[in-house]
């Protein structure tokens, strides 16, 4: 094992990263940093402007697109138009980035797809504290589907099966303060 020196490329600051910190935010300018095998490289981080002035911020992987419903059937009182008409427009999908249980990723990422939040990028903060990203921009893509599919088995009508196609881009990486 080769130990190297990890030093933020914007101020010089040292780094340390957990095994499984895919982005870390330099404690000191709060430049994001990913961790890869070719080494370190900086990463878009967008900062939400929020009515409180935080220092603890939470990852997110923020995606934009749509979501086409081809069919679902469910046993009673099919909420398929239901369906259809929230998923009409485009919508942003927020698939938590930190260390979080399977349950508390499901929670939290559908609390957030049903309220629809405007995000607004602001400074970066001083100081600034962020969790460490855990979760590739891949393994949101696949928590986005489950979140899909969460949500349409979450309407009142015992889905029994659906088939549905998610359009979305490239995520962003926003930091949101903390709840
Ligand atoms: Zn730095």
């Amino acid at each position: 094992m080769k130990l190297i020196a990890l030093r933020c490329s914007s101020c010089s600051n040292a780094l340390a990263p957990n095994d499984d910190d895919l982005v870390i935010a330099c404690g000191n300018c709060g430049a994001a940093i990913a961790i890869t095998d070719e080494g370190l490289q900086p990463i878009e981080l967008r900062f939400s402007v929020s009515g409180t002035a935080a220092s603890q911020y939470q990852p997110w992987w923020v995606f934009e697109g749509r979501v086409q419903i081809n069919r679902r059937e469910a046993q009673s009182g099919n909420r398929r138009e239901e369906a259809i008409q929230f998923w009409s427009q485009p919508r942003s999908f927020f698939v938590p980035a930190w260390e979080l249980s399977l349950q508390a990723l499901k929670r939290d990422g559908l609390e957030m797809l049903k309220r629809q939040p405007q995000l607004q990028a602001g400074t970066r903060p001083a100081q600034v504290r962020l969790s460490p990203v855990v979760v590739s921009a891949e393994d949101a893509r696949r928590m986005l589907e489950f979140l899909v599919l969460s949500l349409e088995a979450a309407r009142a009508d015992w889905l029994k099966t659906i088939d549905f196609k998610v359009e979305v881009g490239e995520p962003v990486l926003w930091a949101l303060s903390s709840r």
